[in-house]
Parts: C-alpha cells; structure tokens; sequence
C-alpha cells in the first residue's frame, strides 16, 4: 500500500525549517570554511559549486512563479468579469475592495506607530554604535537614498490605465494588467454571446493550464524554499542583529498583531469565518511569500489558496488578490511607521502628532502602485522620511543601519501584505454571497484535483 504523503505545506515548511538550519550553520561556520577552501582547491571548488546550485535552484523557482503571475491574472480576470454580467456588482466588488484596501493598510501603520511609541526602539541604541553600523553600511545604500517624488494621488491613479495593453502585460504592471482584463472582460459581455464564448472558453482553458503549472512549480516549493532561507541566514549579519534586536522585535510585534489579532477579528465580524480555516489554507501562500519576500512572485499561489482551499469564487479572488498585491501593503506601511519613528528617536528628532498622521498618510499612498518585489518597502521609506522633513544625512544613516535586517523583516511583513489581501478577498466574497462553505470548498476542490485527464479528446 502507498504511504500516504505528507501535505505541500508541510513538506514546505520541513524545508524552511531545514534552510533555516542548514542557513545559521554556514553563518557560524563562514570563517573556517572560508580558510578551509583557501587551503584546498577541491573544497574551494565544492564550495563555490554549492553556493551556485543554492542560488539557481532558488532564482529558477521564482523565475518559475514570474512566469505565471501576468497569465494567471488575465486570464482568470477575463473569465471572472465576463461572467459578471452585472456591471453593478463589479463596481460595488471594487469600491468594497479599494474602501477596506486603503482603511486596514491606515490602521496597520497606526498600529506600527503605536507600539513603536511604547517600545521606543531607537532608545536602545548609544550614539557610538549608531555611528558605527551606519558608516558600515553606508556603501550598500548610497543607490536607495535618493531624493524621492512624494506619491502624487492624481499620477497614481492615472498610471492604472495603460497607454498599451500588450506593454503593461509585457512589463507585469499588475495594476495596469487587471485594468485591461476587466475592460475586455467587460466588454465580452457586451458582444454576441456566439462572438464571445469561443474567447471565453479559450480563456477559461489558459487559465485551467496555468493552474497546472502552478501545481508544478509549487512541487519543487519545498527544496526551493530551503535554498532560499539558507542563503539568506547565512549571509545575515549577527552584530546588526542583535544591536537591532528591538527594533525588530517592534516591527514583528506589530506584524503579529495585525496577522494574528486584526485580520481574525475582521474574518470573524465581516465574513463569519474562523481563524484555523483561514490560516490552513493560506499556509502554503504564507510560507511562500515568507521565503520569497515577494507578494507579486506569491501572486499565483496566493490566489490557489484563496479560490481553492478558502472557496471564494474566481469573480472575486481573481479581482482582490492581484488587485492586493499591488494596493495593499499592510505589513510594508506598518514596517515604514515603525522604522520612521526608530530612525527618528534614534537622531533625536522629535515626531508630534501631526508627524505621525503624516507618516500613515503618505506610507499609505505610496503603498498603492508599488509592485510587491523584495526590498522595495526600503526605498519607499525615503518618501515617508521626506515627508516629515528628514534631512539627507539622518536619512542616509538611518536607512544604512537598518538595511542590515532587511531582508529578515521584509519576509516576516511579506506574509502580512499577502495575508491581508486574502482577508480582504474572504470579506469581500462573504458580502456578495460568494464564499463557499468549509465542505463545499472541500469537496470542489477535491472534485477539480480528481477531474480525470482522459475527459480530454
Ligand atoms: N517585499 C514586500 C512585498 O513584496 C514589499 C516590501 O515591503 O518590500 O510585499
């Protein structure tokens, strides 16, 4: 009899755990090592090859999930808006959407503000070590502190509209490319039904296949994802970290508290459901986007996870999630609130109020129409220091002492930017009547697993 086999999601979080391991080893052996293979040109040889394999394994996965994040947007969004023959429903879908986008993201900053007001994390640092580690990473920087345009309302919402299709699908805009789905989406519905269901059907076929290949990127997920926590653990700095400690701890505090208390009270209140059924589905999108540190590279997976596994219709997920990964950026705006304040303290600059309301306006604006790719929540953090007036040289130092764990938090607010987008997507979909049961989820999920290939001619 064949051994059951172990959930994906397990399987991915072994190898996290594993890359985690594997990446704290090599951190504390870098300097033997080093020596080692300094000595012998085998080892040496063995060295660079592991360290390469490491990194094509880990870039060819999420080359993989590149791949399918432009085709899985248009093409379920042209399925979902042209079977949404109710141009009523759709706006209503859009303005809930944007209205809930744009109200949690304030309230996630808020939030980052307030603990970091409690914590005082740039208290905890002596002006000496300040000094030092921002001098130290001072190279690494100099390209993020540039002068900024502050995020302009009227440019942002202009840029939704392409000037060309194919040019927004070629550059994976994502905001542009769920633009033009939903205008040709729309307008399916508006020509002959016999004009309209061959393009339709060939749509809802494109999708069904890059559904299949996500099944088969996400089969290597779990050796990929242990490539990729490996090489970011060993190559964390252990000194920034622990002087950072409480910044960091700040900042996942406040994440914690968004994911784990304001989203399941949100689930609870708008959509009936219950915290264990959201987060069992969404596990293997968390996982992802923890590893990746991208929300546009999770895209694919996170709206697997929320069609299939937490039963919301395809209208609505293929609508909110990418929709979200662009717009909604909870965990990166509360991030930017913590960090602003820390680089503040840190520099004895004094934040009142009026500051503060300024740091959640702006970090919520520049939040919409910034892609989710690893890193970027740094370089919009030099539009939320400039907006309470952060002068060069504050700006410089800061964003060089905090680059150095960077990387660590932009994972940990990466599972939050993509679990927020689901929660809104499951509020979303329960106000319309468009969220299936626990059981009923299940078993069209099982049914679409079990629909046999040979139904094909
Ligand atoms: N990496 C984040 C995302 O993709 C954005 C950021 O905070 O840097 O959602």
């Amino acid at each position: 009899m064949a051994r059951p086999r172990l959930a994906l999601h397990w399987q991915i979080l072994l190898g996290m755990l594993a890359g985690l391991v594997v990446g704290v080893l090599l951190n504390l052996l870098h300097a033997p090592l080093s020596a080692a293979a300094a000595d012998s040109e085998v080892l040496a040889a063995v060295f660079s090859f592991v360290v390469k394999m490491n990194a094509f394994v880990g870039d060819l996965f999420l080359r993989g999930l590149r791949f399918i994040a432009v085709p899985i947007v248009l093409f379920s969004l042209v399925v979902g808006a042209s079977s949404l023959n109710d141009v009523q429903k759709l706006s209503r879908i859009g303005t809930r959407t944007v209205g809930i986008y744009l109200v949690t993201t304030a309230l996630a900053i808020s939030i980052g503000l307030l603990v970091a007001n409690v914590t005082r994390p740039g208290t905890w640092l002596s002006a000496e070590l300040r000094d030092r580690l921002a001098g130290q990473a001072a190279a690494s920087v100099a390209d993020k502190v540039q002068a900024a345009a502050a995020p302009d309302a009227w440019a942002t919402l202009l840029d939704v509209v392409p000037a060309n299709p194919f040019q927004a699908l070629a550059n994976a805009s994502m905001l542009q490319v769920v633009f033009a789905a939903l205008a040709f989406g729309v307008a399916l519905t508006l020509v002959p039904a016999d004009k309209a269901r061959p393009v339709i059907a060939a749509a809802e076929g494109l999708n069904e296949a890059v559904l299949k290949l996500v099944d088969a990127v996400m089969r290597v997920a779990p050796f990929a994802v242990f490539c990729l926590i490996a090489k970011v653990m060993a190559t964390m700095g252990v000194e920034v970290l622990s002087a950072l400690a409480v910044y960091s701890l700040t900042v996942v505090g406040g994440l914690l508290i968004v994911t784990l208390g304001v989203y399941p009270l949100l689930l609870r209140l708008f959509a009936g459901m219950g915290p264990s059924r959201f987060f069992e589905a969404m596990l293997p999108a968390q996982l992802l986007a923890f590893s990746s540190s991208s929300s546009n590279a999770t895209l694919p997976v996170t709206m697997e996870c929320v069609e299939e596994r937490l039963g919301v219709s395809e209208e609505v997920t293929s609508f909110v999630v990418p929709l979200g990964a662009t717009v909604n950026m909870d965990g990166t705006a509360l991030y930017q609130g913590v960090a602003a304040l820390f680089i503040a303290q840190l520099y004895g600059i004094p934040l009142d109020l009026g500051d503060q309301l300024t740091i959640v306006l702006t970090a919520t604006l520049a939040s919409i129409g910034t892609a989710g790719v690893p890193g970027v929540g740094l370089v919009m953090l030099v539009i939320v220091l400039q907006s309470v007036g952060m002068g060069d040289e504050v700006m410089k130092g800061g964003i060089a002492i905090i680059f150095g764990v960077d990387r660590l938090l932009d994972m940990c607010r990466t599972v939050t930017n993509v679990t927020g987008d689901a929660m809104v997507a499951t509020v979303v979909a329960a106000r319309e009547g468009d969220l299936l049961g626990a059981q009923e989820a299940a078993a069209r999920r099982q049914a679409r697993e079990q629909a046999p290939l040979d139904e094909n001619p």
